[in-house]
């Protein structure tokens, strides 16, 4: 089959590295380099050249499980990682580091303060009561409600359980608390962020992500066109044809979309009923990232710096403003710190800014988590497939899973072996692409599909299903304070 891929972030390289060997393919990506937001930008410094990593960072090895497979197929290596998470309050003063007794109380105020006692013991508390949640099947409050109805305290909500939330998903402290509460919860359980002892080990990538975007897309890479963003996708019985800025439209059998949702629908010449509602139902919200040298940022305290720095400032930010610190993520030994700050970049000195770059992340609204439930809907109709970590928690894992299960729907795909992508079936999560479900157990029951997909040991997962599943889904992040 002729397959037209749009966009080479970790769904778009995935999708390319389980069909190159089966299939005649071409890869429209926007920008200049190959990975989206698997983003390494080296830097030269008198001192050293260092590879910095200022999107995708971590990974653990819990819940990971297929992009470490892909990434052992890959040989790339991995080093361990400290994740630890601060907190910075401009307006009360207070500092503090999640990751040890020593940072919790790097300020010694921290001690005496009632009010940092009461954050400790609503820690406790969630973590403790907020699994019950999980036990029900019903839809359950956004986190805003269940946070009142519980009656948790302002200093839990604001100096730690809304600053993580945002710090993990780089969403706005607004839009965190509309998420729906079991989504976090669930998301926050499978990463041990609800206890102090089981956490997972975090890991990066030895030399920045550049490493394994190279071996991932090594056999296909002559297949990949980079500054070549689609500007339009037209579906017909017969063919899908591609239009990009400069070029003659080209026409292919099959596309598989793997740019964000609502760039996916801008791209549509003609989308169906069912494609603007479900596509329609992910918004995105802009982060200025910028990679830089300036601390004054984190914390003052040597001893409540982190890896993730959150700093709230004194004017209630409408954005997220949180510092990765790569000298403690990427184990990087230098002279200065590098750092990567998403938003408050006007207070960062100009002159230690190395480069300044414009992600998007999707917002986990009520309506996108429906959303993804409806991916068979539209995935593998019209000769149109899927992909993206917004169909899970909008991490690496996600996006694996999500290409996995358009890998499999398209080995079901007639064309693929003879005749016409039409008569699809849409995939059931569940069912064909032999989803997980919610039980750790269903895992031995997803092989993978028949296809063509070299990925023995990658597990299919589906987009919709895998929200929460495997009790393993991806994500990279912070980890609680240990009170
Ligand atoms: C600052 C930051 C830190 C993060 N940290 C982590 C982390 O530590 N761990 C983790 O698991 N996740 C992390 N994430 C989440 C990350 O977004 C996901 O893990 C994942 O990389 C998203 O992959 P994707 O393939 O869905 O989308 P993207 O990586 O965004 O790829 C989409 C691609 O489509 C291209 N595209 C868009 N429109 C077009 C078009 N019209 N034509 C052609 N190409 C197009 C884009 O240029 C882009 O390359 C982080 C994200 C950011 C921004």
């Amino acid at each position: 089959m002729r397959i037209a891929i749009v966009g080479t972030g970790i769904a778009g390289m995935t999708a390319g590295y389980l069909l190159a060997p089966h299939h005649d393919l071409t890869i429209f990506e926007a920008g200049a380099h190959i990975g989206g937001h698997a983003n390494t930008v080296t830097v030269e410094r008198p001192h050293g050249r260092y590879d910095l990593d200022t999107g995708f960072l971590v990974c653990n090895d819990r819940t990971y499980p297929n992009f470490l497979a892909l990434l052992a197929q890959l040989n790339v290596p991995l080093q361990e990682s400290e994740m630890s998470f601060s907190v910075r309050c401009e307006k009360t003063g207070l500092e503090y580091n999640g990751g040890s007794l020593r940072g919790l109380f790097a300020q010694w105020r921290n001690l005496f303060r009632p009010s940092f006692h009461r954050m400790i013991r609503d820690i406790l508390r969630f973590n403790r009561e907020a699994p019950r949640l999980l036990d029900t099947d019903d839809e359950g409050p956004l986190l805003a409600d269940f946070l009142r109805q519980n009656r948790y305290g302002r200093e839990f909500v604001e100096h730690y359980l809304v600053p993580m939330a945002s710090a993990i998903w780089s969403a706005k402290p607004d839009q965190m608390r509309s998420c729906p509460a079991r989504y976090l919860i669930r998301f926050f359980q499978n990463h041990g962020l609800l206890s102090v002892n089981d956490r997972p080990q975090w890991l990066t990538v030895a030399g920045g992500s550049r490493r394994y975007v190279e071996k991932l897309t090594a056999g296909f890479r002559d297949r990949i066109r980079l500054k070549t963003p689609v500007v339009s996708v037209r579906r017909d019985h017969d063919r899908v044809t591609i239009r990009t800025l400069h070029a003659p439209a080209e026409t292919f059998d099959a596309v598989i979309f793997a740019a964000h949702a609502d760039q996916t629908l801008a791209l549509l010449a003609d989308p169906t009923e069912e494609e603007r509602r479900i596509l329609g139902a992910f918004e995105f919200q802009e982060n200025d990232a910028v990679l830089h040298t300036d601390t004054t940022l984190l914390p003052r305290r040597r001893r409540a710096i982190a890896a993730w720095n959150y700093h709230l400032s004194a004017q209630p930010a409408e954005r997220v403003c949180v510092t990765y610190n790569l000298n403690i993520l990427q184990r990087i030994t230098a002279p200065e710190t590098f750092c990567v700050s998403l938003n408050p970049t006007q207070k960062i000195d100009p002159d230690a800014i190395l480069k300044r770059i414009n992600y998007h992340h999707p917002v986990f609204s009520r309506r996108a988590v429906a959303a993804q439930r409806d991916w068979p809907l539209i995935n593998g109709l019209n000769r149109s497939y899927f992909c993206g970590a917004y169909w899970g928690y909008g991490f690496h894992e996600d996006g694996v899973n999500s290409a996995l299960a358009v890998a499999n729907s398209l080995s079901q795909c007639p064309l693929g072996k003879s005749g016409d992508c039409n008569s699809l079936s849409s995939v059931t999560p569940g069912e064909k692409a032999g989803v997980r479900g919610e039980s750790d157990d269903s895992l031995s029951q997803c092989p993978p599909g028949k296809s063509a997909v070299s990925s023995d040991s990658l597990s299919p997962g589906t987009p919709g299903e895998r929200v929460g599943v495997r009790g393993k889904s991806p994500h990279a992040i912070a980890e609680a304070p240990h009170p």
